[in-house]
């Protein structure tokens, strides 16, 4: 049996994050992932010779000085990224129906604030007041800010609700849903997203939004490099079917050729409810299974990627996000006969041409329960199967729907597609190998923060979990989420200090 420091089960971020950092620190690592692809939402896929992102459309904080910068630079693959700053006064534009105008979110502190001044002239105190709770709640989290530090310092503000918060700062109801506009970011639900998760994650673009250029499983490729560099093996088209534990240990994985592999460190990069499942453990007791097992996750996305004809559409350097009604929370609870009530427009960077756009991607929200009459097929290019006729004519349908919304912002839009590809839940389901193909994994509730949190210990003192399930979401979430699960192995103090210590080498 093969046997290694450090098995990671799945390539998406999260364990590559911990893949590199171990390796370079000596662990012998193995990444085991089920795909043809390593990076799990990283993955890309070029169809008429275009470029389309799977699960990356832009990127916060990768400004020289700022977190996700940093750490990238530690793993060292920030200097061989390719990327494109989106626009400085305006990266997201908010529109809604009924409202010519378009809201712009602008990077900067004072930037973002002269530049919504101008549409809202009598709101300067709101918005120094949002910006500085957006700066007191992200200090609160030590290692957003690259330092060590404990829960107790962000307890306060847990169950702090995003959609209350701003109807505490402004009584302006059309400031308080631009401020909310992006929030398919995080599939922002009105009664229950605690500001934390707004604050993180809009924080990091505010400072500064970047595009990947030619898309963003780069990332994942150069993170492999390093993996590889330092002796590690990441190992494709190879899924982990069993996690056999023996006392209080894992003692080895099953793979999906039968053979069994063996490691001092397991980490799984699956959901957790998915690590679960396939863990066979009497220590895992129901208790602890249930718990995990029956976390609400957020809702899936349907995204319809289209390669546009030649010089057709020029390159937006913004994403746009729409709502249909004047409330920007209302899209996730769409009734079925008036979807899509939301979507987000990302146009691609390609390093092709810089005025004209060759692909872009439209996403807006679907529940599994609109696919569960396909939910028994299984589909991706390594194991391709039919979801049948009619799952075409769905795509089709809601397709359309899609693109005739997108029509009223753009109007032509339809004329300049040359062909579309759709990727529903089912498709992120079978890619990713989630339960129910959620776009962001665990959701969390301000009424209930205790609840949705994940922790990168298990049961089994070998066994650590990684990922945006245990932390937050999102590029630079599962990239914190990768330095959490590396130092249960290398220790808080250290790593942090070496990431810190790293710029300046
Ligand atoms: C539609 C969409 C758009 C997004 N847009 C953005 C964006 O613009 N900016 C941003 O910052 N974030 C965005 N995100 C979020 C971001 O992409 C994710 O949070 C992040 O990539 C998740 O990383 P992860 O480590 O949790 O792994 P995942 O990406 O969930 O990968 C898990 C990996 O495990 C593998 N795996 C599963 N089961 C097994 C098994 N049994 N054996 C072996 N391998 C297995 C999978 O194949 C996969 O490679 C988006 C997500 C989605 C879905």
């Amino acid at each position: 049996m093969q046997h290694y420091d450090v098995i990671i089960i799945g390539s998406g971020l999260g364990g590559l994050v911990c893949g590199a950092i171990l390796s370079r620190h000596g662990y012998r690592v193995c990444i085991y992932e089920k795909n043809r692809q390593t990076g799990g939402c990283l993955q890309t896929w070029s169809r008429d010779k275009v470029i389309f992102d799977s699960g990356v459309h832009y990127i916060g904080g990768l400004a020289p000085g700022e977190n996700l910068y940093k750490v990238f630079k530690y793993l060292g693959i920030y200097d061989k990224l390719r990327l494109k700053r989106m626009d400085m006064d305006g990266f997201d534009h908010i529109s809604f129906a009924g409202d010519d105008k378009v809201y712009r979110i602008a990077q900067g502190e004072e930037n973002f604030i002269r530049t919504l001044l101008a549409d809202f002239p009598g709101e300067e105190a709101a918005l120094r007041a949002y910006c500085s709770k957006i700066s007191e709640v992200c200090s609160k989290f030590p290692l957003y800010n690259l330092r060590t530090g404990d829960y107790e310092e962000k307890r306060s503000v847990l169950q702090l609700n995003t959609a209350d918060y701003l109807r505490s700062i402004t009584g302006n109801e059309k400031l308080q849903q631009v401020l909310a506009g992006n929030n398919l970011l995080y599939a922002g639900v009105a009664e229950k997203t605690p500001f934390y998760v707004h604050a993180l994650v809009v924080n990091s673009y505010m400072q500064s939004s970047w595009k990947c250029i030619d898309g963003g499983s780069q990332i994942g490729k150069l993170l492999c490099r390093q993996i590889r560099e330092h002796g590690g093996e990441v190992i494709r088209n190879m899924a982990v079917t069993a996690i056999k534990g023996e006392g209080d240990r894992v003692d080895h994985v099953v793979l999906q050729d039968g053979s069994k592999a063996q490691a001092t460190h397991y980490i799984s990069n699956l959901h957790p409810a998915q690590t679960m499942a396939i863990t066979h453990s009497d220590v895992l007791r129901s208790a602890y299974r249930n718990r995990i097992q029956g976390l609400e996750n957020s809702v899936g996305a349907f995204v319809l990627n289209v390669a546009l004809k030649p010089r057709t559409f020029k390159y937006l350097n913004y994403n746009h996000y729409y709502h249909a009604s004047d409330n920007a929370w209302a899209g996730i609870a769409y009734k079925e006969e008036e979807w899509p009530q939301t979507y987000a427009m990302y146009v691609s960077a390609s390093s092709k041409d810089e005025t004209w756009a060759d692909s872009l991607s439209v996403m807006t929200y679907m529940r599994y329960e609109e696919v569960q009459p396909w939910r028994h097929t299984f589909n991706t290019v390594l194991q391709t199967g039919s979801r049948g006729a009619d799952y075409e004519a769905f795509k089709e349908k809601k397709a359309n729907l899609l693109i005739d919304c997108v029509e009223k912002q753009f109007p032509g839009f339809r004329d300049c597609i040359h062909t579309s590809y759709v990727a529903t839940p089912l498709s992120y389901r079978d890619y990713i190998g989630t339960g129910d193909g959620s776009m962001y994994g665990i959701a969390k509730d301000s009424a209930d923060p205790l609840r949705s949190m994940v922790s990168a210990r298990t049961k089994l003192s070998n066994l650590y979990l990684t990922g945006q399930n245990l932390n937050l979401h999102g590029i630079l979430g599962v990239t914190i989420s990768g330095v959490i699960t590396s130092a249960e192995l290398l220790g808080m103090g250290f790593l942090v200090d070496e990431i810190n210590q790293s710029i300046y080498t």
